[in-house]
């Protein structure tokens, strides 16, 4: 396995929609490379990660809610999309790892349904809600070209690139 290093903003990438992966490309060589996706998140303290913040643009996401926890349990999602969500939502104080040093508070449907094909490429279905509808929600955001500051206000968003700028730029000094 390896780390990658991740994609921060402001950066175009960023904003690209990614590409589905073709049910005959989910073999050995995928599953390694979300392997390598989720020793980058863990090592970076995250619970969720897409291919696109290590730079690459598939539509591929792994999530882990409880790392290193009683409950941890790595999911590997391919080509995931939302078929059901909430009208009621719910507020959850966002953090990215491709925003460094930034947190705010983010309003979502509070459940949703996603299907999405795991990498054994059988099709799942999933119900969630609570933290995890928030970071399946987040993640499909990033698949689709979108930040969790693209929900705030402009001004907000603004604070947000700037100290990711700033400490983006601190990390390669
Ligand atoms: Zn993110």
């Amino acid at each position: 396995m390896a780390l990658i290093p991740l994609v921060k903003a402001p950066d175009p990438r960023l904003k690209k929609v990614s590409e589905p992966i073709a049910v005959g490309d989910i073999d050995k060589t995928l599953r390694r490379f979300m392997d390598d996706m989720l020793e980058t998140m863990y090592d970076a303290n995250g619970i969720g990660l897409a291919a696109i913040q290590i730079g690459v643009l598939k539509r591929v996401t792994v999530i882990d809610l409880d790392p290193g926890g009683p409950n941890s349990k790595p999911l590997y999602i391919i080509n995931p999309v939302i078929v059901a969500s909430s009208t009621e939502e719910s507020t959850y104080n966002e953090g990215c790892l491709s925003v460094p040093e930034y947190w705010d508070d983010v309003h979502r449907p509070a459940r949703i349904t996603v299907e999405y094909l795991d990498e054994n490429a059988k099709k799942q279905r999933v119900e969630a809600d609570g933290l995890f509808a928030t970071c399946l929600q987040h993640e499909i955001d990033h698949i689709n070209g979108f930040l969790f500051i693209d929900h705030l206000s402009k001004l907000r968003r603004s604070i947000a690139l700037r100290k990711s700028a700033k400490a983006k730029r601190l990390d390669q000094d």
